[in-house]
């Protein structure tokens, strides 16, 4: 009768419990759930939101700017409280434009990157005065007209396609052929342009990829991306005020997988901001975090809605799944499905155990949160917790397939 499980995960340590409950928020998660009116939900933890910036703070040298990049998770509220913790909040669309400005970010610490921004939201990004990370020849001749037209120069930074890649990246966003940027090979020229236009230049922009756990990957493309900015500094047009090295930091989701280590990185971006207090006098070195900022702060929580036994295998059916939280289905991108963290939150001390899967209501095989885990026994209204679930949830998800109810989303 038995089924083989999956491997156990690290503790996810960053939440306590009390008793049987698991703490959000200083809430027990029953209450919390009462709270909030319905499942499913999203819930994110200021206290750990907070914690990790320190946590940044404290490993990086003071001069680094730390910015959130929102597409991680645009939910307002959370927009509004990690803006002002960091030093900017970078956006990629004008959606999250108005969602950062209304939130009362500073619009010269908002930064607007994207390889298909269109006149439109060229427009606004200009009327609204927020720097853009042009990624084309086209977006430059576009600002030129915009900027005359309004009379107040695009503020403009030149994102890179760099001749290297992210090493250990799950996500890999520049080297060879990408639709960001601008090939390194091309910048001066475009540089020119930005200086014939009389647009203000102010940097450059390098972003390798996403959800890396290595430390030595991670700096590495640092120094890399701080030498070819020098390089290209060559041809700017004015000097440059603010040089964004990327971010790329991943964030422990399967089994065997460890939180990355700060140390280094904050030693390696001690060296580069020495050397920029030379090279670039008076410039800012920026690093732009999304999923490491936000993504272990969230928990995704949906009741039991019906438990049952087929041919020997427990499933746990819940009130919601892929349609709320497609990475944790594997459906975002992965090529072998693995489990992402799961408990009960109510019986977090309960011994005993079993041998589960969480499946969501979706019609659709692929419908799964948990795949053979070993797991509280679980009956009907209990509260499934999946982990690390702050980035890329709610907003990455199709929460229109197949009609169920949309999700909440609550910061607590
Ligand atoms: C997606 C993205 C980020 C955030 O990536 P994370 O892996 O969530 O940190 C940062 N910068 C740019 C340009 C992006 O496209």
């Amino acid at each position: 009768m038995s089924t083989p499980s999956a491997p156990v995960h690290t503790t996810m340590n960053q939440f306590s419990t009390d008793g049987n409950e698991l703490l959000v928020g200083g809430l027990p998660l029953s209450r919390l759930a009462e709270r909030v009116g319905q499942t499913p939900f999203y819930a994110y933890d200021r206290d750990l939101l907070h914690s990790r910036v320190a946590e940044l703070r404290a490993a990086f040298p003071e001069s680094v700017k730390l910015h959130f990049a929102m597409k991680a998770n645009p939910m307002p509220a959370v927009v509004g409280f990690m803006g002002r913790l960091v030093d900017g909040v970078d956006v990629a669309s004008a959606g999250e434009l108005k969602i950062a400005l209304d939130a009362g970010v500073d619009p010269h610490e908002i930064s607007f990157a994207g390889p298909g921004k269109r006149d439109s939201e060229l427009r606004q990004a200009v009327a609204a005065g927020v720097l853009i990370n042009v990624e084309s020849f086209r977006e430059v001749d576009l600002l030129a007209g915009i900027s005359r037209e309004f009379g107040l120069p695009a503020r403009v930074a030149v994102r890179v396609n760099p001749d290297f890649e992210l090493k250990g990246s799950g996500m890999k966003m520049g080297g060879g052929p990408k639709q960001f940027g601008v090939d390194a090979e091309q910048v001066p020229e475009l540089l020119a342009k930005i200086g014939e236009y009389n647009l203000a230049f102010e940097g450059f922009h390098l972003f390798a990829g996403s959800q890396n756990l290595k430390a030595e990957s991670i700096c590495e493309a640092q120094q890399k991306s701080y030498d070819l900015a020098l390089a290209l500094s060559r041809h700017a047009p004015s000097p440059v005020s603010f040089l964004n090295l990327g971010g790329g930091f991943g964030i422990p989701y399967f089994p065997g997988e460890k939180r990355l280590d700060l140390t280094s990185i904050g030693q390696n971006l001690d060296q580069l901001s020495r050397r920029a207090n030379i090279d670039f006098p008076g410039a800012s070195l920026v690093i732009e975090l999304g999923r490491y900022l936000v993504g272990e702060a969230g928990i995704y929580v949906s009741r039991v809605v019906d438990r049952k036994v087929s041919r020997g295998q427990t499933f746990l059916i819940v009130d919601g799944g892929l349609n709320h939280h497609l990475s944790a289905s594997g459906n975002f991108g992965q090529v072998i499905r693995k489990n992402h963290p799961v408990a009960i939150g109510n019986r977090m001390n309960e011994d005993s155990t079993e041998i589960a899967s969480v499946v969501g209501p979706l019609c659709t095989p692929l419908d799964i949160l948990a795949d053979r885990m070993t797991l509280a026994i679980a009956e009907p209204n209990d509260l499934v917790v999946v982990f690390q679930s702050g980035a890329y949830g709610a907003s990455a998800s199709p929460q229109r397939f197949l009609g169920h109810p949309e999700v909440v989303e609550i910061l607590v």
